[in-house]
């Protein structure tokens, strides 16, 4: 180990050492490596359609999220041909909960491209499985590696968390990733990336933990510069977050003799892409008056403004949503293209469960229900 005279990274590692850094994971990986049913038994090939699967619903959330939805995937689309047959709302509904609609839209084109470019197979190589919808980088590099044995690097935050850790890295994150991402690289080895690849991030969810990391539990605790200088639990550092813009709409809960609600498809491209949600105005930084947002309304009615708001947060933007009901009978006017392929829909009030609707909607609608009356 050579102590670095600049900032970032505090220490760097010979081949040799390295070599040895590789050896010890994995050591310590064939003794206490984590039993995920998308994992095959040691020694085996894991399979790919398990791995890209897991790993496309892994994105965002937690294994124990994960599971019950692997699954149930697993046991409706038991392969990447089968999932291929699916129909995208099936799809989606079986997806509701993990939420990031655009991956579950993704996962179904990935399989039709599979099936239909690739002859069922997943390509073998991280560059070519970075060309199918919805595989990134990192997701490409985890199926190379974990299904292929390429020695790809698989860098997601916990490996930049272990990286940052080992190599003392204080530059703050998302600045430092590239960094992380070359240290990473130099410590990946030709032998056994798979099961490298998996015991970087099993260290990372056990031992290298955000907080309070079980350090002399930890492998690398011998060449972990962090645990030498005290760091470990301040890093990585992170550079100050933007505060999230507020965005503001109306929506519309339009109930036509008291059974049904007016839904539409949101456009395939896009946020929540394909979802259902209810008619709304634009969402926009200004608040709406009343007055203002019927003039967006799916049809004439006596609007009616619910108490309160909704809110949710998207990545990149709070939202907060206001609610205004109207009622109808059938036979009042009918809003523009009702019924018609990707037009508004009337939907049975006990049949809501039957659609693909995100999380914000589902809010928006239980808003509605509980305000109403
Ligand atoms: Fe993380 Fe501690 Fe291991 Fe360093 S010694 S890699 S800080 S668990």
């Amino acid at each position: 180990m050579r102590r670095s005279t600049t900032s970032a990274p505090a220490v760097t590692f010979s081949r040799r050492e390295a070599r040895e850094l590789a050896a010890r994971l994995l050591a310590w990986y064939d003794r206490h490596r984590r039993s995920l049913p998308w994992r095959s038994p040691p020694g085996l090939r894991a399979d790919p359609y398990r791995v890209w699967l897991s790993e496309i619903m892994l994105q965002q959330t937690t294994v124990k999220a994960v599971e019950p939805y692997f699954h149930g995937f697993l046991a409706r689309w038991p392969d990447v041909d089968a999932l291929a047959r699916a129909d995208q709302d099936e799809v989606l509904h079986a997806w509701q909960g993990l939420g990031y609609y655009a991956r579950a839209r993704n996962l179904h084109r990935c399989a039709r491209e599979v099936r239909d470019r690739h002859g069922s197979r997943f390509p073998d190589n991280a560059a070519a499985l970075a060309k199918l919808p919805g595989i990134g980088p990192y997701t490409a590099a985890a199926i190379a590696a974990i299904a292929f044995d390429e020695p790809a690097t698989v860098v997601d935050g916990n490996v930049e968390r272990v990286m940052a850790r080992l190599f003392g890295v204080a530059t703050p994150l998302p600045g430092a990733k590239p960094r992380l991402r070359t240290l990473a690289a130099a410590l990946t080895p030709a032998e056994r990336p798979g099961d490298y690849a998996q015991a970087v991030m099993d260290l990372g969810a056990v031992i290298c933990t955000p907080r309070r990391p079980r350090c002399v539990l930890c492998p690398w605790q011998p060449r972990c510069a962090a645990r030498a200088q005290g760091l470990a639990e301040e890093l990585p550092r992170r550079a100050a977050k933007p505060v999230r813009p507020l965005r503001r709409g109306v929506a519309f809960w339009l109930v036509r003799d008291g059974a049904e609600v007016l839904l539409q498809r949101r456009p395939e491209e896009g946020l929540l892409g394909g979802l259902m949600e209810l008619p709304s105005t634009a969402w926009r930084a200004d608040a709406w008056t009343l007055e203002e947002a019927k003039v967006h309304a799916p049809l004439s009615a006596q609007w009616r403004a619910l108490p309160g708001v909704v809110r949710h947060g998207f990545t990149h933007f709070e939202l907060e949503l206001s609610v205004v009901a109207g009622h109808v009978r059938e036979t009042a006017e009918e809003p523009q293209g009702v019924n018609e392929g990707q037009g508004p829909h009337w939907c049975r009030l006990d049949r809501l469960s039957d659609y693909a609707l995100p999380t914000v909607m589902k809010k928006v609608i239980a808003h509605a229900l509980a305000h109403e009356n």
